[in-house]
């Protein structure tokens, strides 16, 4: 396994968001994590990430516990997460904004030359600042910041928030081109017919724990409501 989470807890102040989660992520692999609003999956995300803190349990990439790692200590591992938001430098242009990344992650094919290869709304862009660029195409950049620091795991908060069926499009087919090369991801998604549809498998959470886990292709849209409101859970 790439990336094996193990009874992972994480607590914000007094709430405890994510409650013992337990899942495992193969090389290659694409996994959604749905549910809710609340359901902790930004939490659980932002952990395999280093950005928020393990109360109990391991995260274990590649086979080392990097559990005690922060954040910055695991982008040159192969860790590189996309944040809910964005968070781009507004104030500096698209490739600026790329390189950000370069200097911190592993050598690889990423550069800014692949990264508008497989984001080709980048192209006339990238002298453009951040801030004057649409949602999809800052989107797009976030992405990019993130693959050019060469991960073995992507992790993906809620890329698709606030876009234009349109702008979501584009990203998805964008992210497919990354699948098809064998990227593994990990990502949060609301749209969970999008969700069933891009990746091999699903893990619901509800009030923090996992309530669903399921090969995408055998898994209905139906069975993943029911647990996603803890319907017969
Ligand atoms: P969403 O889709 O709304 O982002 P989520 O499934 O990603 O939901 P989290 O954002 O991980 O869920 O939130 C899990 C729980 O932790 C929620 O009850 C939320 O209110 C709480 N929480 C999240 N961030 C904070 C914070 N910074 N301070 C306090 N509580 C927080």
């Amino acid at each position: 396994m790439l990336l094996s989470v193990e009874q992972f807890e994480a607590r914000h102040g007094l709430l405890q968001a994510v409650r013992g989660v337990t899942l495992h992520v193969a090389a290659g692999e694409t996994l959604a994590l749905v549910g809710a609003n609340g359901a902790g999956k930004t939490t659980l995300l932002r952990g395999i990430a280093g950005a928020h803190k393990a109360s109990a349990g391991r995260v274990k990439f590649d086979g080392t516990d990097i559990t005690a790692l922060p954040a910055y200590a695991r982008v040159p591992l192969g860790i590189a997460l996309v944040p809910e938001g964005r968070k781009l430098f507004g104030g500096m242009t698209t490739q600026d904004n790329l390189r950000v990344a370069e200097r911190r992650g592993r050598p690889g094919k990423w550069n800014v030359e692949t990264v508008v290869q497989a984001f080709p709304q980048l192209q006339p862009k990238l002298t453009a600042l951040a801030r004057n660029l649409s949602g999809g195409q800052q989107q797009a950049v976030a992405i990019g910041r993130a693959l050019m620091s060469n991960p073995r795991l992507l992790l993906l908060d809620e890329v698709s928030l606030g876009l234009s069926p349109v702008a979501v499009e584009q990203l998805y087919a964008s992210l497919r081109g990354l699948m098809r090369d064998g990227t593994t991801i990990v990502l949060v998604e609301q749209d969970l017919t999008r969700a069933l549809a891009v990746a091999d498998r699903v893990v619901c959470m509800l009030e923090g724990r996992v309530v669903f886990e399921g090969l995408a292709a055998e898994t209905t849209r139906e069975e993943v409501l029911s647990a996603y409101f803890g319907v017969g859970t």
